[in-house]
């Protein structure tokens, strides 16, 4: 966009109003014509359902105008009530330029990792001329789906290609939300990017822009094919092992315990679960800390039960999306509770990746039309609860918790699971009920007491009340309660100077796993800000 646009938020229509009516009301709240509109772009639309007798879709749309100067004057003469609460503004045009190097590349950028943060930081280099080399441990993604099913329906894990693992990262098998907090005018260039690899057009002004699994896949692959067609390469089950060194320099790397590639520059976008390759760093004495993160539990409820509360008599409305909550319970003595990752019709991930270690995380399909809902409750744990002050400590604190629900759960991979009713009566389950878990290979119903620490525990029980109040139904006894959630973001961080780089020059942490950036979009925007400083500086 080159052009000076206007913007206007908070413009709100009621589900049933033709999305055509828009253009009226610009009209009336800029008071021009009908023929000064040149063309205007709904840049964002969120659900308001407070009011369940009338659920509004409240949108932001930029508007491109034919004497842009005269309504520019006009702001001045409107009335400023209007002004502030529709936040009209002049948008200046922004367009994300990428630099292509004209030095030729002597020693390629090798990136690890396939995740959101390696693809991105990976594709920019190609479009800038790098011919990058994407090395990753797991498989190509058809390969990884089989290791997944596989392991879903037997229990049967593979170390190396999982729900952490393979191509894609951890964000591939799930709800592919792509919402962020933060604003950075790059966003724009990684939404471009999802789109032209297909995920839907939507993603640009959905407030809550997700394109699940099934729509991921497609664009993680077309994104890959992309680098190649630029230059890249990219090697899978090739996992980097070790690091050689000289005068505080990276000169090489190994892979596979093996074979040797030289490099100046190693990115690092492994993710919050290669704890192997974290040991290998930390023994190469790279400069990292013990982070605070969250654990907890997933929740699931009937989506039915979930879209009842958020939506009252709509409940059932084709214009509306499986409805979502994000919650918080503040406890005075205990530690607050929050909902995160919610997957509306979606279901509960088995996201294991260690032997006789179990996980949880949550997915759903672009449809989102799956029976159950379900959210991570989590509270934060801070390296005092970890035990040790080693950097690595908070990995052994995830590990003992995982290993205790992997036990709870039958040492078969199943996950422990308790009813909402039986764990606030401290009683352990014995079977489920109305709600039929999603997780798989299965679920073993018995007390999650012993999964987690006691302040954890107690927390999540004193909060689900306090949440009953937001969300009707939230603490249903009958609604599943799913152990152990332990990996919502790194449990270290990685130190980098303000070249993104560590204390070992040419080594650039980025993503999740650096602990600099947790979701899928921003760990894709630090990889793309590390990139911008390969180019600048190369
Ligand atoms: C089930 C699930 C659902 C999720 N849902 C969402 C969501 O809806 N929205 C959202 O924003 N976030 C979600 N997340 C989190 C999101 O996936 C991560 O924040 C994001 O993927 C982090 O990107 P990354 O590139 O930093 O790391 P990752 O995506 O974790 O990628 C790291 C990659 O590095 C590879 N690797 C690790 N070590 C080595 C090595 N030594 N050698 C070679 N390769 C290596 C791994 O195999 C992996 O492919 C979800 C996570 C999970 C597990």
């Amino acid at each position: 966009m080159n052009k000076k646009l206007i913007q206007i938020a908070e413009i709100s229509l009621s589900i049933k109003t033709n999305p055509s009516e828009i253009k009226n009301k610009i009209i009336s709240i800029l008071n021009i014509n009908s023929e000064e509109i040149i063309n205007y772009q709904i840049i964002k639309r969120a659900i308001d359902s407070r009011n369940k007798k009338r659920i509004n879709f409240v949108y932001t749309i930029n508007i491109e105008i034919k004497n842009i100067q005269n309504v520019i004057k006009n702001l001045e003469t409107l009335d400023p009530y209007l002004v502030r609460k529709h936040r009209i503004k002049i948008l200046e045009p922004s367009i994300y330029q990428i630099k292509k190097t004209s030095t030729k590349i002597t020693h390629r950028p090798i990136i690890v990792g396939s995740g959101p943060s390696g693809l991105f930081t990976a594709l920019l280099l190609a479009q800038a001329g790098f011919k990058p080399l994407i090395i990753e441990r797991g498989k190509d993604l058809d390969n990884r789906i089989k290791d997944v099913t596989l392991f879903s329906k037997t229990g049967e894990l593979n170390l190396e290609s999982n729900v952490q693992f393979g191509e894609g990262g951890a964000g591939t098998f799930s709800d592919g939300k792509l919402y962020t907090l933060i604003t950075n005018h790059r966003l724009k260039y990684i939404f471009e990017e999802f789109i032209k690899a297909g995920a839907p057009k939507e993603i640009t002004w959905d407030a809550k822009p997700h394109i699940g699994t099934d729509k991921l896949k497609i664009v993680v692959k077309n994104i890959r094919q992309k680098i190649i067609k630029l230059g890249g390469e990219i090697l899978f089950n090739t996992k980097l092992t070790d690091l050689k060194i000289k005068n505080n320099k990276i000169y090489s790397i190994i892979v596979n315990d093996k074979k040797e590639i030289s490099t100046e520059y190693l990115i690092l976008g492994i993710g919050h679960s290669a704890r192997d390759t974290y040991q290998m760093l930390f023994d190469k004495n790279i400069k990292m800390e013990a982070k605070t993160f969250s654990m907890g539990l997933r929740i699931e409820h009937s989506t039915k039960m979930i879209n009842q509360s958020q939506y009252g008599k709509f409940y059932e409305s084709p214009l509306l999306p499986a409805a979502s909550y994000k919650l918080v319970a503040h406890l005075p003595q205990n530690r607050s509770v929050y909902t995160f990752c919610m997957c509306p019709g979606g279901q509960v991930m088995n996201a294991s990746s260690e032997k006789e270690r179990l996980v949880t995380n949550g997915m759903s399909r672009y449809a989102q039309d799956q029976e159950n809902s379900n959210s991570a409750l989590l509270v934060n744990v801070t390296p005092e609860d970890f035990g040790s002050s080693h950097p690595l400590a908070g990995i052994e604190f995830q590990r003992h918790w995982e290993n205790q629900a992997f036990v709870a759960g039958g040492g078969d991979y199943k996950a422990p699971v308790q009813l909402v009713g039986d764990f606030l009566r401290e009683r352990t389950s014995v079977v489920v009920k109305k709600i039929k878990p999603s997780f798989k290979p299965g679920v073993t119903p018995t007390n999650l007491d012993n999964c987690l620490p006691d302040y954890i525990i107690n927390s999540i029980r004193k909060a689900l009340p306090i949440l009953n109040t937001k969300i009707n139904g939230f603490s249903d006894p009958e609604a599943i309660l799913t152990g152990v959630e332990t990996r919502s973001s790194s449990p270290l961080r990685i130190l980098r100077d303000e070249n993104f780089q560590t204390n070992i020059k040419g080594i650039y942490p980025i993503g999740e796993g650096s602990g600099h950036a947790g979701g899928i979009v921003s760990s894709a925007l630090d990889g793309i800000l590390t990139a911008e400083n390969i180019i600048e500086n190369y």
